[in-house]
């Protein structure tokens, strides 16, 4: 059941009369709750990370005889956290500047499959060995398009889906041609995801599961830049996914956008 908020003035005039004004605000108070839980969502994410650095900048402070193993430790785990929060920044910059209505998606051809062998390697270099990663160019298409915007979005995808899926795993990111669409696609055989959580995956710091997300490095807005990139480049973002099986995120691109 949804709650409507009312505002209501009551303006008093000739003596006792009295005129009752009221307008249904029920969007506006949504979008202010949503600004203010994101707001405190992102001091938390930025505190934790920061709660540890300086927990361990005391400690190695306070030491009398310092300990090496201890001292590497904690400069390790400081170093972890302290990129954790570089990434966490960044990826906020990049949402505000998706965000901001005066930000005009600059146009350019992009070679689609050149940037996806791209992504390919960087994907490599991220599973390190753990999964079994290919790419199927099932067209040769380039698209009109942001090259820097298209690299993050397919990156954020192939990133995912290495994140989420257990070593020993399989990931195909494919380029096909779907009825005159060009589709990207990054399948994985890894967790999936249960369906009530679908609708809600683009949201900004919405994880299923915070704690295997934080221990994957994930800073819970890629998909949100995803889905931002996506709305500017009129594409659609579909997502298929079976609990335990694996999930499947693909970028429908309108055929407009087909530059070759
Ligand atoms: P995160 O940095 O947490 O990965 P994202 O915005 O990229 O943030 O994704 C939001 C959530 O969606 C993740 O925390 C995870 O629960 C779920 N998710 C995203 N991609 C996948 C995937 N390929 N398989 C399973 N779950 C996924």
């Amino acid at each position: 059941q949804e709650e409507i908020v009312l505002s209501i003035k009551i303006i008093a005039y000739g003596g006792d009369k009295k005129l009752l004004i009221s307008r249904d605000v029920t969007h506006l108070e949504r979008i202010d709750t949503m600004r203010r839980d994101f707001v405190a969502n992102v001091s938390h994410e930025l505190r934790t990370p920061l709660t540890v650095v300086n927990g361990f900048v005391e400690t190695l402070l306070d030491m009398e005889d310092r300990d090496c193993d201890m001292a590497k430790r904690g400069l390790q785990l400081m170093g972890e956290q302290t990129e954790r929060m570089t990434r966490l920044v960044d990826d906020l910059l990049t949402l505000s500047r998706l965000e901001s209505d005066s930000s005009v998606l600059h146009e350019e051809t992009v070679d689609v499959p050149a940037l996806l062998d791209l992504v390919l390697q960087e994907g490599q270099r991220l599973s390190n060995g753990q999964h079994t990663l290919t790419l199927h160019l099932e067209n040769q298409h380039k698209l009109l398009g942001n090259r820097a915007e298209l690299h993050s979005a397919f990156g954020n995808l192939c990133s995912n889906a290495i994140r989420y899926t257990p070593a020993g795993g399989e990931i195909i990111l494919r380029w096909q041609d779907v009825d005159g669409q060009a589709v990207f696609s990054a399948q994985d055989s890894g967790i999936g995801i249960a369906p009530q959580h679908l609708p809600r995956l683009t949201e900004r710091f919405y994880r299923v599961d915070r704690s295997r997300s934080r221990e994957t490095g994930g800073t819970g807005l890629g998909l949100a830049i995803v889905k931002h990139i996506a709305n500017r480049h009129q594409a659609k973002l579909d997502i298929s996914s079976e609990e335990g099986k694996g999930s499947t995120f693909s970028l429908v691109f309108p055929n407009r956008r087909n530059a070759d």
